[in-house]
């Protein structure tokens, strides 16, 4: 689906200040909000910090993209499965891969004897991704 049938369907106005956003966020990496908020700022002066958090919230909750718990903060990128996933997170280039499987799955007897009722649940993964490895292979070659 296009953007702006997604926000036409969750009944939200597609503003100048949230499509700017969404282009910060296009691509393959997961930024922060200061990142996002720097880039922003940058195309279009005068957007404030407050505003962008506030979107960036919205844009989670319609499920519009992801927000994960990064080395050093939360980080936001675009949502890429529709069903409920995880990341592999690239501690060097902040890139994150979603996995199509979940943890969760594999502990449902567990928690039921347990009399446990889930709320929420966070599971990510941490590493080096394939790009920022060659890299590195080359500099580790000269
Ligand atoms: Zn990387
Ligand atoms: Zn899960």
């Amino acid at each position: 689906m296009e953007i702006k049938e997604i926000f036409r369907d969750k009944g939200l106005r597609l503003t100048l200040q949230r499509r700017a956003i969404l282009e910060a966020l296009q691509g393959q990496g997961f930024k922060t909000a200061l990142e996002l908020f720097q880039e922003v700022n940058r195309l279009h002066p005068g957007i404030n910090f407050s505003t962008l958090y506030r979107n960036l919230e919205l844009f989670v909750q319609t499920g519009l993209i992801c927000r994960l718990k990064g080395p050093e903060g939360a980080l936001y990128g675009l949502r890429r499965i529709s069903k409920h996933h995880h990341h592999a997170v690239c501690k060097m280039c902040g890139a994150a891969y979603p996995l199509s499987r979940c943890p969760l799955e594999d502990m449902g007897e567990e928690l039921q004897r347990l009399g446990f009722t889930v709320t929420e649940h966070c599971f990510e993964v941490y590493g080096i991704c394939e790009n920022c490895r060659d890299h590195m292979e080359e500099v580790s070659r000269c």
